[in-house]
């Protein structure tokens, strides 16, 4: 499936849209009479759009949105969904309270066409939290909520559907780019990944880039093992930081924050 198409039907009433802009993957679930929807997108625009492509979708209303977790192009969108409730992990709430404003800083200078898109956003982070599991119900649909442990960042969550075998990885997975490092745990991303194994029975979707399976999984825990491999014979002055480099799953331009990031923590410096 080519990034930009329309909804693809997962499972039963599951659906998935990629969207070009960060090759994102946004998820819905419809129950009877209401929808929920996994992430909101980057901008309040983004999400008009998402609101406007899930009405072609489905006449039943939002009702509810489960956040992935805090990183602003799964959260900014939120505000537009409401009166919806919004759904996600105590550390997705507490992390965009502290960092909001500085995520949007961060996106206006990177994007400056989005600088007036971003101005109009009210940062409104879930109000329902929980610390490892949640389950809600969508129109007599249940769908589970699972904190399993740090990875892509302190608070990312896995949903899944149980009447149907499909799961929502959000950015614990990405697929068709290197994984983002930069606010992880690389040295317990990979015991993450295989209780997330364990869920898996059928399609993966990730927070960005093609819908997986269960090989897909394999493969993106053999590559966080071979980063947190590299970095500790580093660490223990085994390697050198070039051989280190060379040791990484990764080419070498994309290598070098999935590494400083683990070294980081084997320092306890992100604890
Ligand atoms: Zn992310």
């Amino acid at each position: 499936m080519t990034a930009g198409v329309d909804w693809l039907e997962v499972g039963d009433r599951v659906f998935t849209r990629r969207y070009r802009f960060y090759d994102q993957q946004i998820g819905v679930v419809l129950g009877d009479g209401e929808a929920l929807v996994i992430d909101t997108r980057t901008t309040p625009g983004h999400a008009r759009e998402l609101i406007a492509d899930i009405a072609r979708l489905t006449p039943f209303q939002v009702r509810q949105v489960v956040d992935t977790h805090w990183h602003a192009d799964h959260v900014f969108g939120n505000h537009d969904f409401r009166p919806a409730t919004i759904w996600g992990q105590e550390r997705c709430r507490s992390r965009l309270l502290e960092n909001g404003e500085r995520q949007r800083a961060k996106l206006v200078s990177s994007l400056p066409d989005l600088a007036d898109d971003l101005a109009s956003l009210v940062i409104d982070p879930p109000d329902r939290t929980f610390a490892e599991t949640a389950a809600l119900q969508v129109g007599g649909r249940r769908v589970e909520l699972s904190f399993i442990g740090r990875g892509h960042t302190d608070a990312d969550i896995v949903i899944v559907v149980p009447d149907t075998d499909v799961l929502f990885a959000g950015d614990l997975l990405e697929n068709d780019a290197v994984p983002f490092f930069g606010a992880g745990y690389p040295l317990e991303w990979p015991a993450t990944v295989e209780r997330l194994l364990a869920l898996v029975s059928g399609p993966v979707v990730p927070g960005h880039g093609s819908i997986g399976d269960r090989a897909f999984v394999e493969r993106q825990l053999g590559e966080f093992e071979a980063v947190v491999a590299a970095a500790r014979r580093l660490h223990a002055g085994e390697i050198d930081r070039t051989e280190a480099l060379a040791a990484m799953p990764y080419e070498p331009a994309s290598s070098i924050e999935p590494l400083d990031r683990a070294l980081a923590q084997l320092r306890g410096e992100l604890d």
